[in-house]
């Protein structure tokens, strides 16, 4: 195998040696297939390719100091699945044939699973959607379920580090009773453009408010936002936000720690009483926000000057990571350590 510079790797698609695959046909789901091949072939119709009939989830596996395989909270991937599934009127993929699935793709690409010192994991990427033909729009009656992997590097090369994010009240994320709340694709190509202007303007994401409203904050980019003050971790609540298992974790933890934690509407002038704020998602853990331009209204709320994060992000951040590399004892049953 080709030798990979595991710590400088970035986010980006590379082939792994096997992906497992699913069927579902005449009502039911088949058995778990090995592929070998990246390619799928499907018909040109498929409810997928026209109407965005898919979900998708994303989830790691680490290598830790033991040389033993951690899968990071798989089960609450698998429910979320199962949401968007509703969402998109998809067939459910039953949560322990998912989980399965997850198993089989990490076990048979093991080599691909970066080592404990690279600070690198294993991306995984289960996708569902619909393959059978409709030209009306109606839900397919037959669906896929693929389950691919690969190596990413570690979110922060030069260390846990603040970046600047932008409010742009142009564009909305999500509808307060939309799609907001579910994994699917159409989501995430509804943020395109967005997150471009965002970035030609200098900034790491965009910042969304409720579409109704524009009153209260509700995600960063593709992450949950959450805030610090008080001792109290505050997090937003509302219909169009994506429940991030990683949120879910960190306000576990913020409380284990005698931390408060608030789930409520957040108005967005509450930002400049927050001491610390953050993005949280699998991809980074936290990405901490230096600042938060208000691009409309020409205002700064500003959390770091020198690029550091806070006290309780860093701290947040590290215990999270010690569960999920295996430092520090799983004492939530979040973790699966493979045989
Ligand atoms: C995936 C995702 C998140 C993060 O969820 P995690 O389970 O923590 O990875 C947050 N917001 C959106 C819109 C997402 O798609």
């Amino acid at each position: 195998m080709e030798n990979i510079d595991w710590a400088n790797l970035g986010f980006g698609y590379r082939d792994s040696d096997f992906n497992i695959r699913c069927y579902y046909k005449n009502g039911e789901w088949g058995e778990l297939e090995v592929s070998s091949s990246n390619k799928i072939e499907i018909h040109m119709s498929a409810t997928a390719i026209h109407y965005g009939q898919e979900a998708f989830e994303g989830l790691k596996a680490f290598k830790g100091q033991d040389g033993k395989i951690r899968i990071f909270r798989m089960d609450e991937n698998a429910r979320r699945m199962q949401d968007s599934s509703e969402g998109t009127l998809m067939a459910k993929m039953p949560v322990e044939k998912f989980m399965e699935a997850v198993r089989m793709a990490v076990k048979l690409n093991e080599k691909f699973v970066p080592p404990y010192e690279s600070g690198a994991a294993l991306y995984i990427r289960p996708v569902l959607f619909g393959t059978s033909p409709q030209i009306g729009v109606k839900p397919a009656d037959e669906y896929m379920f693929i389950v691919f992997v690969m190596p990413v590097g570690p979110y922060f090369k030069g260390g846990f580090q603040t970046t600047p994010f932008v409010i742009m009240r142009e564009f909305d994320r999500s509808a307060p009773l939309g799609m907001g709340k579910y994994k699917v694709g159409g989501n995430y190509a509804a943020s395109l453009v967005a997150d471009k202007k965002a970035h030609e303007l200098g900034y790491s994401n965009i910042f969304y408010l409720d579409a109704k409203e524009k009153k209260y904050i509700d995600e960063c980019g593709a992450a949950n936002f959450f805030g610090v003050k008080n001792n109290t971790y505050i997090t937003p609540k509302s219909s169009s936000i994506l429940p991030s298992i990683t949120n879910k974790s960190l306000m576990v933890l913020a409380e284990e720690m005698g931390m408060k934690v608030e789930r409520r509407q957040v108005p967005v002038e509450e930002l400049s009483t927050f001491e610390e704020t953050g993005a949280c998602g699998t991809a980074a853990v936290i990405s901490p926000i230096s600042r938060i331009d208000d691009y409309d209204e020409n205002k700064s709320y500003v959390f770091s000057k020198d690029g550091k994060p806070g006290p309780v992000s860093e701290k947040l951040y590290h215990k999270l990571r010690a569960i999920q590399y295996g430092d520090e004892p799983d004492t939530h049953g979040w973790v699966e350590v493979l045989d």
